[in-house]
């Protein structure tokens, strides 16, 4: 169905760097319109609950480099999204490392961090995006429940193998570009144990070898729980070779890897598996514009980075980017 309004943008992709672009838009009081595939927004950043405890599926935890982030990140601390973590983690060997980086984490999960950036956009949600095309000097995008939305520009802030299939046609040497970045797929598993305080210290252990990369307790941040709630992130090579694998037999094939810090066997357990979870090669770019009149702009992490960080100021410099090709005024209000 088509719709009649014609928005000055839409952000294709409700994750924390299309949320952040909208945001921006919004603020120099543009009419902007973010499709998200998924039933909420957020992406990457998602605090699912099992049986009454909430665990991080996603990243869980962000770092701060950037001055620009630190400013934002420090308003969302002031405003009760985000606490300081740890500046540390744990090693293998059970000694920890504090290295002195903080660790910021959302609350209660990272989840309230889209949930903060959503608020007062427009966004739809059960929306996937199937092609994006130039038409009379705007664009029209279509979903997949044959919905149309009409935008004088767009910003795509998808993960990255998403975008060719949107597209009718795209410059060779962009298109080139977009191809050479790259994404590992991830397997977490999330487990309700029995054990009281299975991960020492901070609550993060990195334990090295080839199945677990990270084991975080969701406990320690401070989420609700009535027992330890764990994540265990398994390393790239294992969950490519176990990504298509029954949750069963990841499952088994992690038990052992784990077993010096908790009983899996035991554990109330669940598998989440991310196609696109964390970026191996990036172009490190701000963003990426496919064209420039009228405006259509890819950002995300993979385009500007590998973490929470670089997706939201990729979302945040591609809005500026568009605000200037459209000449439209400068944001009245900060992030
Ligand atoms: C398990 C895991 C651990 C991580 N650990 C860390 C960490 O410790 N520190 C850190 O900084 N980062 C970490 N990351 C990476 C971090 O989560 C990402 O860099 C960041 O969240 C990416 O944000 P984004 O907005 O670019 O993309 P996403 O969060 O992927 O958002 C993209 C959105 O687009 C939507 N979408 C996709 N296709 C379509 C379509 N066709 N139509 C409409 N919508 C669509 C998706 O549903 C999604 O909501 C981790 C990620 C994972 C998965």
């Amino acid at each position: 169905m088509k719709r009649d309004q014609r928005y000055d943008a839409i952000i294709v992709g409700g994750g924390v760097a299309g949320l952040s672009a909208a945001r921006q838009l919004q603020g120099t009081g543009s009419s902007v319109l973010v499709l998200e595939s998924n039933l909420s927004p957020g992406g990457r950043l998602r605090s699912p609950r099992i049986e009454g405890s909430v665990f991080d599926d996603g990243a869980p935890f962000f770092q701060v480099h950037d001055v620009r982030f630190q400013r934002i990140v420090d308003r969302w601390i002031a405003s009760g999204i985000v606490r300081e973590w740890t500046r540390g983690y744990v090693r293998d060997d059970g000694t920890v490392d504090a290295d002195g980086e903080p660790r910021y984490c959302g609350v209660p999960g990272m989840s309230a961090i889209p949930e903060a950036l959503a608020e007062g956009l427009s966004v739809r949600c059960n929306a996937r995006v199937t092609a994006v095309r130039e038409e009379g000097g705007a664009y029209t995008v279509f979903t997949s429940d044959a919905q149309e939305f009409r935008a004088v520009s767009v910003i795509l802030a998808v993960p990255v193998p998403h975008v060719p299939s949107m597209l009718h046609k795209v410059d060779s040497l962009i298109e080139k570009e977009l191809q050479s970045i790259r994404y590992a797929p991830l397997l977490t598993i999330l487990a309700l144990c029995t054990e009281d305080d299975p991960v020492p210290g901070p609550g993060i252990v990195q334990p090295g070898g080839p199945v677990a990369s990270l084991i975080v307790d969701n406990t320690k941040k401070g989420m609700p729980s009535d027992r330890s709630a764990v994540a265990i992130h398994t390393t790239t090579a294992f969950s490519r070779q176990f990504f298509d694998r029954p949750d069963g037999v990841v499952i088994a094939a992690v038990v052992g890897a784990v077993e010096k810090w908790l009983d899996l066997s035991r554990a109330r357990v669940q598998v989440t598996r991310w196609p696109h979870a964390r970026v191996l090669q990036t172009i490190n770019r701000p963003y990426v514009t496919i064209s420039k009149s009228p405006p259509l702009v890819c950002a995300g992490d993979g385009v500007a980075g590998t973490r929470v960080e670089q997706a939201a100021m990729s979302g945040i410099d591609a809005a500026e980017h568009v605000r200037e090709l459209l000449g439209l005024p400068e944001a009245s209000s900060e992030l």
